[in-house]
Formats: C-alpha cells, sequence, structure tokens
C-alpha cells in the first residue's frame, strides 16, 4: 500500500540510499529488528507524517486500481490491507479473503463512516465486515463531489462494494445494514437473492424512543418501570427464535399478554406459554402490571403492533450485529481524525491503515490479573442509570507494520521495478476528482466582491 506512493518520493528509496542498497532480505530482517524503536516512533507518527505528503491534486497517477464493472469510473475500491502491489483490483489481502471464501456462503456487515459530524461530510467510508471473522475485507471512499449528500455517498459506497464483491464470486447470503430506508430499497429491488439483516440495536433505539415519548405522558406514566424490560425482550425475541422469522415476531407479541399478568393465552386455537419460569404467587401480587383497557397498555399495544416494526423483526430473527463495525470506526481516529482535512490519497492510505491494524488485532483475547482472572473496567451507563462491566482486551499489536516495512524493502530490493513509472495498474483507470466540493463553478471574482461589497452596504 505504501508502495503506492513511491513514485512521488524518489528521494527516498529512488536514489541510491547507501543502506537501502546494500541490504539484503536477511539483514532488511535484522535491520527491521534493530531498528525496532526507531520502526515503532516512525510508524507511529504516521498519522501527522501522511499529512505531509506533497501529492499534486492534479495528479491522478494514483488512480485506484478498481478494475470491475460493477464500479463507476470515479470509484474508489480498497481491500483490508490495500492494494500494495495492484496485483489484484481490491489488493493482496483481499485476494487472500477471497480465496478462503471460495466456495462458503458469506454473510457481512456494512456500515458507513462519515469524516465529519453532521451533514457537511467531505468523505464517507463505506466498510464492509467479514460476520464470521469481524476482520473488514473491503471498503469504498465516496467524495461528497460524488454524490449529492452523505445518505446518497453510504448508499454509493454500499452499492459499489457490494458489486465490487459480487464481481469478485463472493457468495453473499446474508448482509446486515442498519435500516437506512434507500438501502433497504436497494436489497429489496435489486439483491433479492441476499437475506437482509438489519441490526437490533438501531431498531431498539427506535422502538425506546417512542416509548420514552408515550410514557412521558401523564396517562401513560405506568409504562416508565417497564421500559428496560421492554428493551430487553426485544433482544430476547430476536436472540432466541434461532431464525425463525414468524417466531421471533410470536415472542415480541407476547409481551403484551406477559404485561397484563398473563403467562398463558391461546392464539388460533393453540396454547402458548411465557418462557420465564413460573412466578410465585408472591411475585405474581407484587408486580405491577398493566390493564388491557389503560391508556399505558393502548400506547405500548400501538407502538408493539406497528406494522413496519413487526415486517422489521422478520429482518432481525439472525440476530446479528454491526457494533463490531462501529468499533472499528472508532478506532479508525487514529489514523484519520473527523475535523482535519485530508487529501483523498492520504485518507484512501489511512484508511487502508485502520483496516490492517484492526484486522491484525480483531478477536484478541480479554486481558488477565497475575492471578488469571479477567479483567474489566467499571461505568456507570447514562442512558441505562446503572453501573456496567465492559471487558479489557490485550494490548493491540502492531507486527503489520514491520510487515509493511519489509515489503517496502524487498520491493526496494527487486531490480525489476522501476519507480519511475507509475503503476501499470494506476494508468487504467484514472480518478477525476474535482478541485473542491463547490457542486457549481466558481463565479467571476468581479462578481463576488461586488456581492460582498453590497451586502455590507445594506
Ligand atoms: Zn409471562
Amino acid at each position: 500500500m505504501v508502495v503506492m506512493f513511491l513514485p512521488k518520493k524518489p528521494n527516498l528509496l529512488q536514489s541510491h540510499n547507501p543502506l537501502l542498497s546494500r541490504l539484503n532480505t536477511e539483514q532488511i530482517k535484522n535491520h527491521l529488528t534493530q531498528r525496532e524503536d526507531a520502526v515503532e516512533t516512525a510508524v507511529s507518527d504516521m498519522s501527522t507524517s501522511f499529512g505531509e505528503m506533497d501529492l499534486d491534486p492534479l495528479d491522478i497517477s494514483f488512480a485506484p486500481p478498481s478494475t470491475t464493472s460493477s464500479s463507476s469510473p470515479g470509484s474508489v475500491s480498497g481491500s483490508a490491507s490495500g492494494s500494495s502491489h495492484g496485483d489484484t483490483p481490491g489488493g493482496w489481502a483481499e485476494k487472500k479473503w477471497l480465496e478462503t471464501a471460495s466456495g462458503k456462503k458469506i454473510e457481512l456487515c456494512g456500515d458507513a463512516r462519515c469524516d465529519s459530524p453532521g451533514y457537511s461530510a467531505k468523505y464517507s467510508t463505506y466498510s464492509f465486515q467479514d460476520d464470521a471473522t469481524k476482520e473488514i475485507v473491503h471498503f469504498e471512499l465516496v467524495e461528497v463531489t460524488e454524490a449529492s449528500s452523505s445518505v446518497a455517498m453510504e448508499v454509493m459506497g454500499f452499492q459499489r462494494g457490494l458489486n465490487h464483491l459480487l464481481y469478485m464470486g463472493v457468495d453473499v447470503g446474508v448482509m446486515t445494514t442498519d435500516r437506512s430506508p434507500s438501502i433497504r430499497k436497494i436489497m429489496r429491488d435489486t439483491y433479492t437473492n441476499i437475506h437482509h439483516e438489519f441490526d437490533p440495536w438501531h431498531v431498539n433505539k427506535s422502538v425506546k424512543k417512542k416509548l420514552v415519548a408515550a410514557s412521558n405522558k401523564k396517562e401513560n406514566k405506568d409504562l416508565q418501570p417497564w421500559l428496560k424490560s421492554i428493551s430487553d425482550h426485544l433482544y430476547w425475541s430476536c436472540a432466541s427464535c434461532k431464525g425463525d422469522q414468524e417466531d421471533c415476531v410470536r415472542r415480541w407479541k407476547s409481551l403484551l399478554h406477559h404485561i397484563c399478568g398473563v403467562h398463558r393465552w391461546e392464539e388460533n386455537g393453540v396454547e402458548y406459554t411465557c418462557h420465564h419460569p413460573a412466578m410465585t404467587e408472591e411475585q405474581q401480587r407484587r408486580k405491577k402490571w398493566l390493564q388491557a383497557d389503560s391508556p399505558a397498555f393502548q400506547a405500548l399495544k400501538a407502538v408493539v403492533m406497528d406494522k413496519n416494526l413487526l415486517g422489521d423483526l422478520k429482518h432481525m430473527a439472525r440476530f446479528k450485529h454491526t457494533g463490531s463495525l462501529e468499533v472499528y470506526h472508532s478506532s479508525m481516529l487514529k489514523y484519520a481524525q473527523k475535523r482535519l482535512h485530508f487529501r483523498y490519497d492520504s485518507m484512501r492510505a489511512r484508511t487502508q491503515l485502520a483496516i490492517m491494524d484492526h484486522n491484525a488485532n480483531v478477536g484478541r483475547p480479554q486481558a488477565t490479573t497475575k492471578e488469571g482472572e479477567s479483567r474489566y473496567r467499571y461505568s456507570f451507563s447514562k442512558q441505562s442509570q446503572q453501573w456496567v462491566a465492559k471487558p479489557i482486551y490485550e494490548r493491540t499489536k502492531q507486527a503489520f507494520r514491520h510487515d509493511l516495512m519489509e515489503r517496502v524493502l524487498t520491493r526496494r530490493e527487486d531490480q525489476s521495478v522501476v519507480y519511475s513509472e507509475p503503476l501499470r495498474c494506476r494508468k487504467t483507470r484514472q480518478r477525476r476528482l474535482l478541485h473542491n466540493i463547490a457542486p457549481v463553478p466558481r463565479p467571476d471574482k468581479a462578481d463576488l466582491q461586488a456581492g460582498h461589497s453590497s451586502r455590507f452596504k445594506q
């Protein structure tokens, strides 16, 4: 990945660096070991040094290696570890993943990350994660000049990325996203063979919001003690139905019986019971059940039986989450802070580094004390008003940086590589980015200045 910058850095590697030119592969390894500390320092500072690269915005020799027919001419596709040699459309890491994914039904999660809060995002990164390994397997970087809004950027990234993966032969069985209406529509209309799942967290959030609003009304205050249980019940319905969509909906609706103190009921001639252990008479007496004819119950019923929600539940029966993608997005801040401006190629390289870091460390074990006990940190949740324990994981390993440096040096040793020419794959597709993010060309300077003056005169 770093190699793609080599043509722009002739002074680093193109010239006869006496140290590098004398090194063979074995020496490179020794060199890396000896310089471990120096490398650590240099690479840990990458986040700033990349920003200093003096790339000419008009230079399109760094156009991405995306060669799939599915992507639009301006698209940038990236892989888990970037396209360091440009040997596949998505790079060596994606190639490796594609080999392991071959012949399997793959379940993916996808989510977008905007580089700034609100609607002023310049870039949107849409990431695809393999649900089995939690590794990021593909990303699409969309610039605001390519789409009309943040939402449109997300949709564009999603569709390009999914098209790319399908084109590469990935057999996608399940795609989990949030409930974005545009992506739902695309999934429904275009990808009819892929099952679309929604992250229950997003759905639960909106259900909770409606219930909190209802319970704040004086006549519905009896709902308030039930809010947390209702939220837990939604998760339980999705988690326990074992993928059975009808059962998921049935379990969710059973709430309306339980909350009235009824734990056994009949529906279409079939008898159902609650799944909790039998309650003692004392428990039954003490619980503040709702009355079926109370306004609180009616308000709850309206939310529980909402047609859209019941439809959404069928997309949540497999209990898939995009939560670990959000963890990845927050760790991406290490490489690309939201409030700093980066040029396109820098943003792309930063994303690739973040993915390499994530993939190298995903699934690391929980840290333990000297006595071998699992470590946790404890924090007070403002939302739930409760103390919660969160696991502490082992420190991340940064060995991928050494691997990266080794690849750079090994490539430098390869006499067949000519650094003075742009990489072949980058010549075939050229990305055309605008000078700025304005959708219309700048008016004449004189007109703008005249407008400025007239505003102040008024
Ligand atoms: Zn019950």
